[in-house]
């Protein structure tokens, strides 16, 4: 088995500590920007924000011909958590109850960070490595989907923000279409001329009680996620505002399962006198990779060579790997080993944090 490269382990607990620390629900990235651009310079690594604010940080190759490797991770957390308090046991770091951590996807960048660091403190020799640190993943991925690939020379990368135990590598990422319907009708009084009134209020019910919603097969799964509409009790309401979408690991599945649902709006639209208006609002294109994809390959050797056993697996979410492999930039979702996420629970083990930070080391080390 390589050696495993030296990690130190303050240095790690104190990074992430103090990225935990700063709020920087999107919009505040630049205060993660602002702590990351001195260590980064002081381990030899060269920095740029892009105009969206990802932060872009690339690294020389040392005795190496290594192809370039991207390594991602994101700024920005699930809410915001101003004063937000970390609690360390000795397990590991949680929240003080006021917020969540932060650790997704502040875990992820922590152990960048330290990777690069232990790295350049042992004097390893490396390929060329760039370090995208993005902004807004977790409102919608809009660093990432903003990126422009060509401001960086990798076309393989890792994105250090999954959440499975560190070894897990993410191999397939679902397809996803979000959506808003708007099903109007017409407005009368509800006491005195009800007949009038078409209830935009009664064609969404209908149509929401013939889809087929939540989990549907293996592959898919659907959601109406908000209802807007109506003025008051006594008027037959004009309007009203859906707002859904479905995810499924196989483009098609995804295709029929949108169909489907559009179908039954215009159906229980028509059926009642009134009109919908469908608005696909996000798209996002399934990715998938096989054992043998050399991105897997590399994930499985920095995995083996941090002494961890990688497992693939498939995720049910969306993440900067969508945005980087529909741009060219071959990507994987790497598991941190956190729990919890998007919750007042979330929880960084210790040893989780360690595992990633050497999983990242070896990446760069192994590339
Ligand atoms: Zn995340």
């Amino acid at each position: 088995m390589p050696e495993l490269v030296p990690i130190d382990h303050d240095r790690l607990l104190e990074t992430f500590l103090r990225l935990l620390r700063i709020d920087s629900y999107h919009g505040h990235e630049d205060r993660i920007v602002e702590v990351l651009e001195p260590m980064l310079h002081a381990a030899g690594l060269t920095t740029t924000v892009d105009a969206h604010g990802n932060l872009i940080a690339t690294w020389e190759a040392r005795d190496s011909d290594a192809e370039p490797l991207m390594l991602n991770a994101h700024m920005d957390t699930v809410w915001p958590t101003p004063g937000m308090e970390p609690v360390v046991t000795d397990e590991g770091v949680a929240t003080d109850g006021s917020s969540v951590l932060g650790a997704d996807d502040k875990a992820g960048v922590a152990a960048i960070v330290e990777g690069v660091q232990a790295v350049a403190d042992a004097g390893l020799p490396h390929g060329p490595i760039e370090l995208v640190f993005t902004v807004g993943e977790d409102v919608g991925h809009i660093g990432s989907r903003a990126f422009d690939p060509e401001s960086i020379q990798s076309r393989r990368g890792l994105v250090f923000d999954g959440d499975g135990p560190v070894g897990s590598v993410v191999l397939e990422g679902p397809a996803a279409a979000g959506f808003t319907a708007v099903f109007r009708g017409k407005a009368a009084h509800a006491g005195i001329e009800p007949e009038n009134g078409v209830s935009a209020i009664a064609m969404a019910a209908r149509a929401i009680d013939r889809m087929k919603l939540g989990r549907i097969t293996n592959y898919t799964v659907a959601n109406i996620g908000t209802i807007n509409g109506g003025q008051a009790m006594n008027i037959v309401p004009a309007e009203v505002t859906l707002v859904g979408q479905a995810r499924s690991l196989r483009q098609g599945l995804l295709e029929k399962q949108i169909e489907h649902m559009r179908e039954v709006m215009e159906e229980a639209a028509n059926e009642l006198g009134g009109t919908v208006d469908y608005e696909e609002t996000i798209r996002i294109a399934a990715f998938g990779f096989n054992k043998q994809n050399q991105v897997v390959r590399l994930a499985d050797r920095a995995i083996r060579a941090a002494g961890l056993e990688p497992s693939h697996v498939r995720t049910g979410g969306g993440s900067d790997a969508h945005e980087f492999n529909a741009k060219g930039i071959w990507s994987v979702i790497l598991g941190m080993g956190c729990t919890g996420a998007h919750t007042l629970d979330e929880f960084a083990p210790h040893e989780a944090l360690r595992q990633a930070a050497q999983v990242a080391a070896q990446a760069i080390v192994v590339a």
